[in-house]
C-alpha cells in the first residue's frame, strides 16, 4: 500500500510517498508560500530531477490539490490514479493528554484537536488546514493523525507536573507536554535494534538537536522524562529559544525594556538561543564558523549549549539510575562531530567515552563510543 505523508505549516508544507511493504520511498517534497504570491511547489520522485512548478495556490485545498496532480502526474508521479494511495498520515503537533498514539481520525478527533489549538495556536490551526484539505479531495481516503506530543504520555506526574497551583493543571492543562515525540521514538527504537536489545530491556537518553532541540529519558521503552515543556521554548539552548530561564527574569526585563507579554514571548522564542548570545547566527554552522575565527561570543554561546545538554544528561541518569545508550539525532546530533566532542567531554566518570576516530562521522547510524564506554554513544538520522 502506497501511504502518502503530510507536514502542515501555516504557509507551507512538506510531503513524501511510501511503499509500506518495502518502507521504500516514492517521492518527497515541500509546497512553500501557500496563500500568498509566488506559491511554489517542489517535487522530487526519488531517481528523479526535482520538479518545480510555480503556480497560485489561494489556500491548502489549493497546496494538496497540486500535490495530488504531481502524485498521478505521467512523468513525475508514483501512482496511475489516486485510488493507488491507501492511506494518508497527517503530522499534527499538539493532542493534549486526549491520545498516547496515533489514531484515525475522525469527527470526533478533529474535535478533540480543535480543543488543543490553545495549547498549539501556531501549529494545530495549519496541521487541521491540511487534514479538512485531504478529507474534501479524497473523502474516502482513511486518514491518521501522529502527533509530537503522543510519545511523551507515558510520562509520570513527578515528571510532568509543574509546581504550580494544582487548578492551572485541571483548569487549563498547563502541564509538561513534550515534543518531537516521533523523533524520539524511532531512534530510541532504532537504537535499540542496533544494541541488538528490546526497548524494554534499555535506558535511553535520545538528544535531537535541531534548530529546535530537546532530551528524553526512555526507559524501558517509555518516556519518563523530557525536556521541552508546555511549550517547545523550555529546556536546551536552541537556535533562537532560551530553554530554561529563571521565570521571573521575564518580569523583570519586560519593565526594564518596556514590553509587554507578546514583546517577551518574542524575545524567549525569537531572539535567543545561541542567535541571542552570539549575535552570529541561529545555524550551528555559522556559529562554530564565528568561533573558530575568534569569536569570543560564539564561542561562549556553544559552551552554554553544551553546558545545558550535559546537565540535562546528568539528571536524566540519575532520574532512571543508570543509562545505556545516547542517542545524538536532528541536523546537529546527526552531524556536529564537535558539538558531540564538546556534550561528551568530562562524563568519563559517568561511564560514557566517546571515541574521537568513530565520532568523525555525519548522517549515519553507527557506534561512536569507546568499546569501553559502560554508556553506548550513536548518532542516527531521525525518521519523522
Ligand atoms: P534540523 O532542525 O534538524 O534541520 O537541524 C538544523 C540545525 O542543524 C542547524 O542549526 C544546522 O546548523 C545544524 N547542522 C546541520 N548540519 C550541520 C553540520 N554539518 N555541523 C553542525 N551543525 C549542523
Amino acid at each position: 500500500m502506497k501511504v502518502l505523508v503530510i507536514n502542515c505549516g501555516s504557509s507551507s508544507l512538506k510531503y513524501q510517498v511510501l511503499e509500506m511493504e518495502t518502507e521504500e520511498l516514492l517521492c518527497k517534497g515541500l509546497v512553500e508560500r501557500i496563500g500568498i504570491e509566488g506559491s511554489v511547489i517542489k517535487h522530487e520522485k526519488i531517481g528523479m530531477d526535482k520538479w518545480v512548478l510555480e503556480t497560485p495556490m489561494k489556500d491548502h485545498k489549493d497546496a494538496i490539490g497540486h500535490v495530488l496532480n504531481a502524485l498521478v502526474d505521467p512523468e513525475h508521479g508514483v501512482a496511475k490514479s489516486m485510488e493507488e494511495i491507501g492511506a494518508v498520515g497527517h503530522r499534527v503537533v499538539h493532542a493534549g493528554e486526549k491520545y498516547a498514539s496515533s489514531v484515525l481520525i475522525t469527527d470526533d478527533v478533529i474535535k478533540a484537536l480543535e480543543e488543543c489549538i490553545d495549547l498549539a495556536p501556531l501549529h494545530n490551526p495549519a496541521n487541521l488546514q491540511g487534514i479538512a484539505a485531504c478529507r474534501a479531495l479524497m473523502p474516502n481516503t482513511p486518514m491518521v493523525g501522529v502527533f509530537d506530543t503522543a510519545f511523551h504520555q507515558t510520562m509520570p506526574a513527578e515528571s510532568y507536573l509543574y509546581a504550580l497551583p494544582y487548578e492551572y493543571y485541571t483548569k487549563y492543562g498547563v502541564r509538561r507536554y513534550g515534543f518531537h515525540g516521533t523523533s524520539h521514538r524511532y531512534v530510541s527504537m532504532r537504537a535499540a535494534e542496533m544494541l541488538g536489545k528490546k526497548p524494554e530491556e534499555l535506558k535511553i537518553i535520545t538528544c535531537h538537536l535541531g534548530n529546535g532541540a530537546s532530551l528524553a529519558a526512555v526507559k524501558n521503552g517509555k518516556v519518563f522524562d523530557t525536556s521541552m515543556g508546555f511549550t517547545p521554548v523550555a529546556g536546551l539552548v536552541m537556535g533562537t529559544r532560551c530553554g530554561d530561564i529563571d521565570p521571573a527574569i521575564l518580569g523583570f526585563i519586560a519593565a526594564k525594556e518596556g514590553k509587554d507579554f507578546a514583546g517577551m514571548d518574542k524575545v524567549i522564542n525569537k531572539e535567543s538561543g545561541v542567535y541571542g548570545l552570539s549575535g552570529v547566527s541561529s545555524d550551528f554552522r555559522d556559529v562554530e564558523n564565528a568561533a573558530n575565527e575568534g569569536n569570543e561570543k560564539a564561542e561562549v554561546a556553544l559552551k552554554v549549549y553544551a553546558h545545558r545538554v550535559k546537565s540535562y544528561i546528568g539528571a536524566y541518569m540519575a532520574e532512571m539510575n543508570g543509562c545505556d545508550a545516547i542517542v545524538f539525532t536532528a541536523g546537529l546530533g546527526e552531524n556536529g562531530i564537535t558539538m558531540r566532542k564538546a556534550i561528551c567531554e568530562g562524563l568519563e566518570n559517568l561511564g560514557i567515552e566517546l571515541c574521537d576516530e568513530r565520532n568523525n562521522v555525519r548522517g549515519k547510524d553507527t557506534v561512536i563510543s569507546k568499546d569501553s564506554s559502560k554508556v553506548k554513544i550513536l548518532p542516527i538520522p531521525t525518521n519523522e
